[in-house]
């Protein structure tokens, strides 16, 4: 509990509205989506500005509070739940869009801009933020740069760290830091850009963010290949990209999941498909309608029983939104979903979608798979009830089982949802003892009192 005192002065920082200690709001920033039990903060603080921003760090450092920052809260690995009696700072009071600027292609926004607000601001001028985490309804710059997001478009245009160019942050001290600029090269003092993106807000606290955009492609063209057979959709992944084609979009989506979706958004999708590809193409027009023709083929050589081409954009757009809802609507068969993202080299994917499969028999469990299979990028999602405590033990087991699959084929734990609570302990399976007493250092000597987001990346001792 934080004495009255202590409150009234983050109260003097950011307005009597803008600090809360009401059970209620203090219940509701307790979790985040991933499968992490709740924690109950102490204060929840909503700065408008920058300054105040800072100085709300700084009051936490000086009391040795541990803060933990959060944008939407639609982290899958646990980085928003907050330390027992700790600070929340919620940074929806800070989300202006300070800077859309056409003739140098970059963006400057405040921390609390919602990613689909800037990809349409931008859009509407002509411009393009590639991004587009499944969340974007929702989530905001501030989260995705700190996971370093990524989203349906990875495979052609890269994930949120490819179009960050510069970042103010706020370090444990309040001072203002800045690294990167407006300028598309900067070689200028530490790549702390480079430090800063993916560090789930345990090494400061961003202010503002410069991103960098690109010209809104002329044309687009999506599809959807149907498969009798899990395994061949995925083959067929792998050939588009062996062919060296590189749709904006391919995603692969199990049976599981098609029906789950269907029945969630009535979008049209085939029921009784083993799988389904949705592949989008964009660029220039005559070469999309080359690459269109070329994955078409592709498809149907590797067998797919039907190829539709979009023959609008409502079409294209109700599918791409049935997708975006794969999460919500698996969402809605078990009180507790795992959605997990480990990645594999995309060669492997083939194998990695049968050892999934392998997997749920082994543990008899229910194991939905879609994903942004282009980049090789599945998340296998558990379907589950925590309470059945024999079911969840197998559940543990069933995720260790996949983490082991993606590391032996040369994969990662998390391709884009990020450390946080959910994954620390595996870290040093991926990585090694000396990483994780590398990053135990960098993280003392930049926040000595460990009140950044603790227990988040780095596992806290037991
Ligand atoms: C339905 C659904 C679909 C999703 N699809 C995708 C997807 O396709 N790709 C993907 O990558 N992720 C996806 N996610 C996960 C999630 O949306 C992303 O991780 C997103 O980047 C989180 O944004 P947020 O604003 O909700 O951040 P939060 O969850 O609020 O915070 C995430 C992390 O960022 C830190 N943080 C937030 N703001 C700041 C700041 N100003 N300074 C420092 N640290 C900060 C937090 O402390 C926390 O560690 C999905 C989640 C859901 C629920």
């Amino acid at each position: 509990m934080i004495a009255d005192s202590l409150v009234r002065q983050f109260k003097t920082i950011v307005g009597d509205d803008n600090a809360w200690t009401d059970a209620t709001d203090l219940h509701t920033y307790s979790y985040d989506a991933a499968v992490v039990d709740p924690v109950q903060p102490g204060l929840i603080v909503r700065p408008t500005t920058s300054e105040a921003l800072g100085k709300t760090v700084r009051l936490c450092n000086n009391n040795a509070l541990p803060l933990t920052v959060r944008g939407a809260g639609t982290n899958l690995s646990g980085g928003t739940v907050p330390l027992p009696g700790g600070v929340v700072i919620v940074t929806n009071g800070m989300k202006a869009i300070l800077e859309i600027n056409e003739a140098d292609m970059y963006a400057v926004v405040q921390p609390g801009v919602v990613t689909a607000k800037l990809a349409a601001a931008v859009e509407a001028k002509g411009l393009f933020y590639p991004p587009d985490p499944g969340s974007q309804a929702v989530s905001t710059i501030g989260g995705n740069v700190a996971e370093n997001a990524g989203g349906l478009r990875g495979l052609k245009y890269g994930v949120t760290r490819d179009y960050v160019m510069g970042v103010s942050f706020f370090d444990v001290e309040g001072n203002l830091v800045k690294s990167g600029s407006r300028t598309v090269k900067c070689a200028t003092g530490y790549n702390l850009t480079g430090l800063m993106v993916g560090s789930e807000g345990t090494l400061g606290v961003f202010a503002e963010i410069i991103l960098k955009l690109i010209p809104l492609p002329a044309h687009r063209k999506a599809m959807m290949a149907v498969f009798e057979s899990l395994e061949r959709a995925s083959e067929t992944v792998a050939a588009i990209i062996a062919d060296r084609i590189v749709p904006a979009t391919l995603e692969f989506l199990d049976n599981f999941t098609i029906r789950a979706v269907e029945d969630f958004s009535k979008a049209g999708l085939p029921k009784d498909a083993a799988a389904m590809l949705l592949v989008e193409l964009d660029g220039h027009a005559a070469q999309v309608e080359e690459d269109a023709a070329r994955v078409e083929a592709l498809c149907r050589s590797m067998g797919a029983t039907s190829v539709r081409v979009a023959q609008d954009a409502a079409e294209r757009d109700r599918v791409w939104a049935a997708r975006r809802a794969a999460l919500s609507a698996l969402a809605q068969l078990k009180p507790t979903l795992v959605l997990e993202d480990a990645t594999v080299p995309r060669s492997r994917l083939p194998e990695m979608v049968v050892a999934i499969q392998r997997i749920a028999k082994r543990y008899d469990l229910t194991i939905g798979t879609f994903g942004h299979a282009g980049d090789g990028n599945l998340h296998p999602t558990i379907l589950t009830d925590k309470r059945n405590h024999a079911e969840w033990e197998r559940v543990e087991k069933a995720i260790d089982d996949i983490f082991d699959e993606a590391l032996k084929m040369g994969g990662t734990l998390s391709g884009e949802h990020g450390t946080g609570l959910a994954k620390c302990r595996y870290l040093e399976k991926e990585t090694s003892a000396g990483t994780i007493l590398f990053s135990s250092r960098l993280k003392r000597a930049l926040d000595p009192k460990n009140i950044l987001n603790p227990g988040k990346i780095i596992a806290a001792k037991a």
